[in-house]
């Protein structure tokens, strides 16, 4: 008998310092900018918190217990690889994302060119339509380390649904 699919959602955020650049990389798309994201890999906060997201959705890990900064094979990796790695973890739970929806917090500069090409990066890594991701942008409203340009931080929420008949 056929049993209906279970539904699960998680949360996740991330946030990375901003220092001098030519452009910062936000859900695998870079945006020309004098400031560039600081980190260990390379600082897309956008797909970090869209991994801990899935990982919060389907019980796993979270991405620091994942990807360790200590581990020298995930300097400047290139998140993509990192997040098409966790989809398919879930995808081997028997589970695939539902939709994915996520805003990003930057001061500068203004992000509307650039989120459909975000969302058609991000739909492609996670296996959905376009339309089942969603990106918006926010500033910082000059206060605090966003508002200021010290840095970039991301808030994502997914949904996963079972693709197994297995109660
Ligand atoms: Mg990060």
């Amino acid at each position: 008998m056929a049993h209906p699919p279970i539904h699960r959602v998680g949360l996740g955020t991330d946030l990375h310092r901003l220092i001098p650049g030519a452009s910062i990389r936000l859900g695998g798309v870079d945006v020309p900018s004098d400031r560039r994201a600081d980190g260990h890999s390379d600082a897309d906060v956008v797909i970090h918190a869209l991994i801990d997201a899935l990982c919060g959705a389907a019980g796993l890990p979270d991405i620091g217990e994942h990807f360790p900064d200590t581990d020298p094979r995930y300097r400047d990796a290139d998140s993509r690889t990192l997040l098409a790695q966790v989809v398919d973890e879930i995808r081997s739970l028997e589970y695939a994302v539902a939709n994915a929806d996520v805003v990003i917090q930057l001061e500068r500069p203004k992000l509307v060119p650039h989120k459909a090409a975000m969302r058609d990066a991000l739909a492609g890594l996670l296996c959905v339509a376009p339309a089942a991701v969603s990106v918006k942008a926010k500033t910082g409203e000059g206060v605090d380390a966003v508002g200021r340009g010290e840095a970039v931080a991301c808030t994502a929420i997914v949904g996963l649904t079972s693709t197994s008949n297995s109660p």
